[in-house]
């Protein structure tokens, strides 16, 4: 099946008489005839269902199709993109582990990391992506464990040369985990060009309509865990009498593991009614990200000409310094929906700007139907200094658009209504 017909058909095909629509089963558990049975689940030796947590019939059809349209081996719901993003780290490193991160990243990934990883030992490196080899092969310790960067960074929207940083990472024996979020699997898939394990926030263009937070991790079944680096998957594990993850799943180890392991410890699941939402969201997805993409392209064209723009952030703009990169890496150079601009009159304009918007909604939140926009620096990158606020590639006066799949003519309409009060 190509993308589009797996964005409907793909993770659950209805048998005779059966259900059109994905069911939700709304169930914390499922009933056995026999221990053996249940035996069998618990030893990982059957696939099925014994308690939600750690997988729900529901989840798992949202699951299958997701890991088919990133072109991997197996992908796991979770709760929301922090989780995602949490267990796919504590997937693979662990106290006393080092892990290199790009410093364009989303600022609640940036805060997990110099903070909340660091109150648990893992230590991060945050690198400029753009450094040449020499400056980023600097970064790699030897207890490094992992590499992590954005395809399209929110809110800096810096595209990631994916295929140079996964060479790095390999090079170094070492994974390259991917938030894929802005892109979508329809405009990128990260696996082809090298990346081994993708996360997502599904919060944004995978559900599309803001109804239900939620993320995922796909595992792209490529990465060899058995080069040395990483005992915990060629090793018993003990808290799972002595299984050993490359041994029992191969190629599927890291998801397996992630599953077993840290949704089993950490319960960070995604519910059937969420994943129902989501999957909802997913089947118009490339019919969504067209329609963003074309209206985002226009509104950037409009913004880069106006007398108050100072400058306008849209790889989709031939006047990108990443525009090359969105030609070779995003489906017919598509950027999704997402600008940034800096009026001339900076921090206090932008905020005029904002107020004044009545079609476009203030809103903590990006990647939706409806136009929308925020002001990161008093917002979602608070906790930010300024210093950090540059190298996140949100300076003070930056103002982030969520351009949505309205008429692009309404939109134009707004933003030159507001305007000119900046
Ligand atoms: N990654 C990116 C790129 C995001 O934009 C976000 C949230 O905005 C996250 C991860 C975190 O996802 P969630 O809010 O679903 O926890």
């Amino acid at each position: 099946m190509k993308f589009s017909t797996q964005t409907i058909h793909g993770g659950y095909q209805p048998g005779n008489g059966e259900p059109s629509q994905l069911p939700i089963a709304q169930s914390t558990t499922f009933k056995y005839d026999s221990t053996a049975d249940v035996a069998a689940l618990f030893d990982l030796s059957k696939a099925g269902f014994f308690y939600t947590r750690l997988g729900n019939p529901t989840t798992d059809a949202v699951e299958r199709k997701l890991a088919a349209l990133e072109g991997g081996v197996g992908a796991m719901l979770t709760s929301s993109g922090m989780a995602a993003t949490l267990i796919t780290i504590l997937t693979i490193a662990k106290c006393g582990e080092h892990v290199i991160s790009t410093s364009s990243i989303y600022g609640g990934t940036f805060n997990l990391f110099a903070v909340t990883l660091k109150r648990m030992g893992i230590e991060v490196t945050f690198i400029d992506q753009n450094a040449d080899d020499a400056t980023i092969n600097a970064a790699f310790r030897d207890n490094t464990r992992l590499v992590f960067a954005e395809t399209l960074a929110n809110p800096a929207l810096d595209l990631l040369d994916i295929s140079r940083i996964a060479r790095i990472a390999h090079e170094h024996g070492l994974p390259l985990a991917i938030d894929n979020t802005f892109p979508t699997p329809y405009l990128c898939r990260p696996i082809e060009f090298g990346a081994d394990i993708v996360v997502h926030s599904t919060t944004k263009y995978l559900d599309g309509h803001g109804v239900q937070v939620g993320g995922a991790i796909v595992d792209s079944g490529k990465f060899n865990w058995s080069n040395g680096k990483f005992p915990e998957f060629t090793t018993p594990d003990p808290s799972y009498h002595g299984l050993v993850y490359v041994d029992a799943f191969h190629e599927a180890a890291f998801i397996v593991k992630a599953r077993a392991q840290m949704m089993r410890d950490l319960g960070c699941s995604q519910t059937a009614q969420g994943a129902f939402y989501l999957n909802l969201g997913i089947e118009t997805l490339p019919l969504r990200m067209e329609r963003h993409s074309r209206n985002a392209l226009e509104v950037a064209r409009y913004l880069e000409r106006h007398p108050k723009v100072q400058s306008v952030k849209y790889p989709g703009l031939e006047s990108s310094p990443d525009h090359a990169l969105a030609q070779k890496y995003l489906r017919e150079g598509m950027c999704s929906g997402v600008l940034s601009l800096i009026l001339k009159g900076g921090r206090e304009a932008g905020v005029v700007f904002i107020d004044h918007l009545k079609l476009v909604r203030l809103e903590v939140h990006v990647a939706e139907v409806a136009s929308c926009t925020l002001h990161p620096a008093s917002s979602t990158h608070r906790q930010l200094t300024d210093e950090q606020l540059e190298a996140a590639g949100a300076p003070a006066g930056l103002v982030r658009l969520s351009v949505g799949i309205e008429d692009v003519e309404d939109i134009l309409a707004d933003l030159e209504q507001a305007l000119s009060f900046a």
